[in-house]
């Protein structure tokens, strides 16, 4: 996983201090476009506040969990996703986590398969 002992990259996205093309921000969360998108449209929804993982998310985190996903349903309408989006959680090697700062792919734009493995 990813990590040069200080930052994540999104941390240094949320920072500003490397580049990103960033699709909607608030006081709680960032969403930027994948650098590497798996879909037509992929979209990350990161919060501001640093959880490494959902496995490490605690119950007083429950705002910014929800705020994530209300995000995510906010950018699928403002995006017109009327064929539907998928919302995905990559948590620990094994489901492909590669950075270590929490972070919902929003993805859509074409016809997906299930399951993804
Ligand atoms: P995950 O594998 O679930 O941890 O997802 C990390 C995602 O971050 C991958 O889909 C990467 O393509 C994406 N990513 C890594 N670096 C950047 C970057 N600088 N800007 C945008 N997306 C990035």
């Amino acid at each position: 996983m990813e990590s040069d002992g200080g930052k994540t990259i999104f941390e240094k996205i949320i920072d500003r201090e490397i580049p990103a093309e960033i699709l909607m921000e608030d006081e709680q969360c960032i969403v930027i476009r994948d650098i590497n998108p798996g879909a037509p449209v992929h979209a990350l929804i990161i919060p501001k506040q640093k959880i490494a993982r959902l496995s490490e998310a605690r119950a007083n985190d429950i705002s910014i969990l929800g705020h994530l996903l209300l995000t995510a349903q906010q950018f699928a309408k403002r995006q017109e996703l009327r064929d539907g989006f998928r919302v995905v959680i990559n948590n620990g090697p094994h489901a492909g986590e590669t950075v270590p700062h929490l972070h919902a792919h929003l993805l859509a734009g074409k016809p997906m398969i299930w399951p993804p493995c």
